[in-house]
């Protein structure tokens, strides 16, 4: 049963899972626990599996990790700039 309905769907991800609690391999950062100057920037940090494909995830993971890294801060919520956006051309 196992061979006729499992695969893996091409999506491999979240086997150094960000967090803090026993299992978890990064921090919030995707620095290493335990470790100095050793980051982790792919698909498998995700906590969990998205529930949508990977790529862009995945994409979206190393932008923020070159913004840790820089030291640039997080932008302000896409909802909120959206919102503006559309606000200002309503009027
Ligand atoms: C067939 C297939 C179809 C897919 N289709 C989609 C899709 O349509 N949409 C979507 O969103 N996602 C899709 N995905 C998933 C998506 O491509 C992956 O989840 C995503 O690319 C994962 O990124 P990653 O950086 O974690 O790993 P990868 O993209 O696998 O990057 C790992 C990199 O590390 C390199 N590497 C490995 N070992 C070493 C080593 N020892 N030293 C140096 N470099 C090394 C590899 O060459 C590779 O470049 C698909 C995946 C597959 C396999």
């Amino acid at each position: 049963m196992l061979r006729a309905r499992v695969e893996t769907a091409f999506h491999p991800s979240c086997t150094c899972k960000m967090g803090q609690d026993a299992v978890a391999v990064v921090d919030g950062q995707l620095r290493v626990h335990g470790l100095e100057g050793l980051r982790v920037v792919d698909a498998s940090v995700l906590p969990r599996i998205t529930s949508a494909n990977l790529n862009a995830p995945t994409v979206m993971i190393a932008a923020r990790a070159a913004d840790f890294i820089l030291g640039v801060p997080q932008l302000d919520p896409m909802e909120e700039v959206a919102a503006q956006t559309l606000r200002n051309e309503m009027v």
